[in-house]
């Protein structure tokens, strides 16, 4: 136990309504790879960030067919949360409220028993139509993948399917975002976790909570907001959260 972990511990034990920001970090301990760590899709492969971008999706059909292919890989469906998702959702109760805004698409936080989840790029767990809207569970449209459809369409209106998630180029659902922007105003304790707090306008909701609430970032990399923060740590997420969470005074799991 750090000092720095001893005070973030001290911070959590003293606060009634927290603000977590959370990122592709958080998730890299289950097996799912970050966007720009050292080992991250775009770090490794910078071509692939096309399929991450609506122009390009729309206006691309080889782009939507490796994109396609890349979500029917197993390595997301068999994620399981790690111990920095567990210790989040431990942190509820005995009079403390937590609302975790992620970044992260994969439902893990929610599958750890976070009970106030914001996903601010929506969920990989569905499919939706960029025209009409209609969404189905993912497994449906991966189903019609793997049985040979490289790019299927709308089964309503034959408009161009994508997961639901915000590409670049696309907006946030606004109630999501208005929700997350109110939990960063009301909090009394903000922590980002696992994002290089790159992507706007997500990031910037540290900053928000910031301006009245004391602000910790546990990222492996510096942050552009590193300097807003009471407490930085670099350490590894699932250990570091788990030596913050055993000085709580916790029981078991609330799963
Ligand atoms: P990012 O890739 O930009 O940054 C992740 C940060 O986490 C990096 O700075 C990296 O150094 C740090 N990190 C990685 N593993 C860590 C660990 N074990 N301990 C400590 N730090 C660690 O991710 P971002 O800021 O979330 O933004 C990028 C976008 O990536 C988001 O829009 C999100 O939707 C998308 N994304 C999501 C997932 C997911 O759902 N799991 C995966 C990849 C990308």
């Amino acid at each position: 136990m750090t000092d720095r972990e001893d005070l973030v511990a001290a911070l959590l034990n003293d606060s009634t309504n927290v603000f977590v920001l959370s990122g592709a970090g958080i998730s890299t301990e289950s097996g799912i790879p970050d966007f720009r760590g050292p080992q991250g899709l775009f770090t490794r492969f910078p071509e692939a960030s096309r399929m991450f971008e609506l122009d390009a999706y729309v206006g691309d059909p080889e782009v939507r067919r490796a994109a396609w292919r890349v979500r029917s890989q197993p390595d997301m469906w068999n994620a399981e949360p790690n111990a920095g998702h567990e210790a989040v959702a431990r942190w509820e109760g005995a009079g403390r409220a937590v609302t975790v805004a992620t970044q992260n698409i994969d439902g893990l936080h929610i599958r750890a028993g976070s009970s106030e989840v914001l996903e601010l790029h929506g969920t990989f767990w569905e499919s939706q139509c960029l025209s009409c809207e209609e969404r189905r569970p993912i497994a449906e449209t991966l189903d019609r993948v793997r049985a040979g459809d490289e790019d299927p369409m709308c089964l309503r209106c034959g408009g161009i399917l994508k997961s639901a998630t915000v590409s670049f180029g696309q907006m946030l659902d606004p109630d999501v975002m208005a929700a997350a922007a109110n939990a960063a105003v009301e909090c009394d304790l903000a922590l980002v976790i696992g994002s290089s707090l790159t992507v706007q306008p997500a990031a910037s909701l540290c900053a928000v909570a910031a301006d009245s609430a004391p602000l910790v970032i546990i990222n492996a990399e510096a942050t552009p907001y590193d300097d807003l923060a009471e407490v930085t740590i670099s350490t590894p997420i699932g250990q570091t959260l788990t030596r913050i969470t055993s000085r709580l005074g916790l029981g078991a799991a609330a799963r």
